[in-house]
C-alpha cells in the first residue's frame, strides 16, 4: 500500500504535531508518522512550563509568540489547555548568576517582557513559603507560566484531522529513500511517499537522520521527574534554583507540584528509566526551598529526555539534504518553544522562506556561544 504526501512529519510531539497542524491549515496534505502514540516521547514527560526568561532576542522573541499562543488555544481549540501565567521566579545563590540575570533582563525588557529583579524579602513576598536563606536575589517574570502538554496534543490533533491530515500511529518509519520524492518505509510495510519531510523525533532524531546519511549534533539526556498529589496552595510562580544541587518545580492549575532537576554529571543516552536517588534527592531539595513541602505525597516519578545540542539552542532548519527539513534539540525547551517556533518553521517549509530571523537556530552555526539560562 502506497500513500502520497505533500508533507510527512515523522514524530508525533509538541514539535511534529504544532508543526503538522500549521501545514494542514496551508492547504497542505500532510501526514504524522509516529513510532507510538501521540506524546509519547519527552511531550509527554514534560513538566510543561512555559517561560520567556532567555538571553538573546531570538529565544525571547519566540516565547513571547508562544506565550500569545497558548493564550489563544482556548479559543482556538474550543477547550482549556490548562494555560496560566502563574510566573517564573529564577533563584540566584551568588553574585555571577545574579550578574547574568541582570543583563538578561536588560535584553529581556529591550524585548518587552515585564521582568524585574527582586532581592531576596522580595521574593519571598511574592512565595511566604520560601526559603530564603543564601539567597541573592531572583529575576521575576508575572507573565510566564504553564499549559497541560496532553490538551495542547489534542488541539493540534483535532485541527489535524479537519484538514485532512492522516496519523500512522504505532509505526516507526524504518527506511528512507530519497529519489525524485522521499519514499518512507514504516514498520507495518506500509509506503509513504512525499515530496518534504520533517525529522522531530525528539531523541531519536539523531538515528532518523543516519538514514539519510546526516550527522545531526543531538546528544539525548536523561531528566526525571515527579509529581505529588494535590496539596494546598503553596507556590504561584515556578522555582527555578540553579545551585549545583538546586531543582525548579511549580504548582499545577490543579494543585499537584511537578518538578524536576538536572542531574550532575548529565546522564547521557535515551534513558526512560528512573532512579531511587532522584526519588530521595529531589525531595531534599524541594523541602530546602519550601520546608512545608514535607507533608506533600509524591505520587509518580518518571523519566524522558533533554535533546541537547552543543550550544544548548535548538535545530531548526533545512538540512543538507534537499526538501528533508529538522526540527530537534530543544535542550529542554521544546514544549515551551513548540508553537512559535513551529509556526514560522511551517511557513519556511511552505513558502522556502523564513518570515523571521531563525539564523540563531541554523543547522550551519558554529555552536559557539551558549543559552546562559538553562
Ligand atoms: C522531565 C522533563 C521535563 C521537561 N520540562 C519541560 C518544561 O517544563 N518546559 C518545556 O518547554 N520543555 C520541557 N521539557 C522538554 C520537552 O519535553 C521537549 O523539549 C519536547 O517535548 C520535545 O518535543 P519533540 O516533539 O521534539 O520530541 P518528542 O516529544 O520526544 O517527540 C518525538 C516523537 O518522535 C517519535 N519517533 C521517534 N522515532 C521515530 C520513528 N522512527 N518513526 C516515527 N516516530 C518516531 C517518538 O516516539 C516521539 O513521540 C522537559 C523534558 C523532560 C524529560
Amino acid at each position: 500500500m502506497k500513500k502520497n504526501y505533500d508533507i510527512a512529519v515523522i514524530g508525533a510531539g509538541i514539535i511534529g504535531m504544532a508543526t503538522a497542524y500549521y501545514l494542514s491549515q496551508s492547504g497542505l496534505k500532510t501526514a504524522v508518522i509516529e513510532k507510538k502514540y501521540i506524546g509519547s516521547g519527552s511531550t509527554g514527560r514534560c513538566i510543561s512550563g512555559i517561560r520567556q526568561q532567555f538571553s538573546t532576542p531570538t529565544s525571547i522573541g519566540i516565547m513571547k509568540e508562544s506565550i500569545s499562543l497558548f493564550s489563544q488555544m482556548e479559543e482556538e481549540f474550543g477547550f482549556s489547555v490548562d494555560f496560566k501565567k502563574n510566573g517564573y521566579l529564577l533563584m540566584a545563590h551568588n553574585q555571577d548568576l545574579l550578574n547574568t540575570f541582570q543583563a538578561n533582563i536588560d535584553v529581556q525588557r529591550k524585548e518587552g517582557v515585564n521582568v524585574s529583579l527582586l532581592g531576596p524579602q522580595e521574593a519571598q513576598s511574592l512565595v511566604p513559603a520560601l526559603n530564603i536563606q543564601a539567597l541573592l536575589g531572583a529575576a521575576y517574570c508575572p507573565d510566564d507560566g504553564q499549559a497541560y502538554p496532553f490538551s495542547v496534543l489534542k488541539g493540534y490533533k483535532n485541527g489535524i484531522d479537519e484538514n485532512k491530515g492522516d496519523f500512522y500511529l504505532y509505526d516507526p518509519v524504518q527506511e528512507i529513500q530519497q529519489e525524485t520524492h522521499f519514499l518512507l518505509t514504516l514498520q507495518s510495510g506500509t509506503l509513504i511517499e512525499a515530496d518534504k519531510i520533517l525529522l522531530c523525533a525528539g531523541p531519536w532524531t539523531r538515528e532518523l537522520g543516519q538514514k539519510l546519511g546526516l550527522d545531526l549534533p543531538f546528544y539525548p539526556e536523561r531528566h526525571e521527574a515527579i509529581i505529588t498529589e494535590r496539596t494546598p496552595k503553596v507556590i504561584e510562580p515556578m522555582l527555578v534554583d540553579y545551585r549545583k544541587d538546586g531543582c525548579y518545580f511549580q504548582q499545577l492549575l490543579t494543585g499537584q507540584i511537578i518538578g524536576c532537576y538536572t542531574p550532575d554529571p548529565n546522564v547521557p543516552g535515551i534513558r526512560q528509566d528512573s532512579s531511587l536517588e532522584f526519588l530521595l534527592e529531589m525531595a531534599q531539595r524541594m523541602i530546602r526551598l519550601i520546608p512545608e513541602l514535607k507533608k506533600a505525597a509524591i505520587l509518580r516519578h518518571w523519566a524522558g529526555c533533554y535533546t541537547m545540542t552543543p550550544d544548548g539552542n535548538p535545530i531548526v532548519d533545512q538540512t543538507p539534504v534537499d526538501n528533508c527539513y529538522v526540527a530537534s534539540g530543544m535542550s529542554g525547551h521544546g514544549f515551551m518553544f513548540g508553537p512559535g517556533i513551529c509556526k514560522h518553521l511551517a511557513h519556511y517549509m511552505v513558502h522556502d522562506k523564513w518570515d523571521s530571523d531563525f539564523s540563531e537556530f541554523s543547522i550551519n552555526r558554529t555552536f559557539q556561544s551558549k543559552e546562559s539560562l538553562k
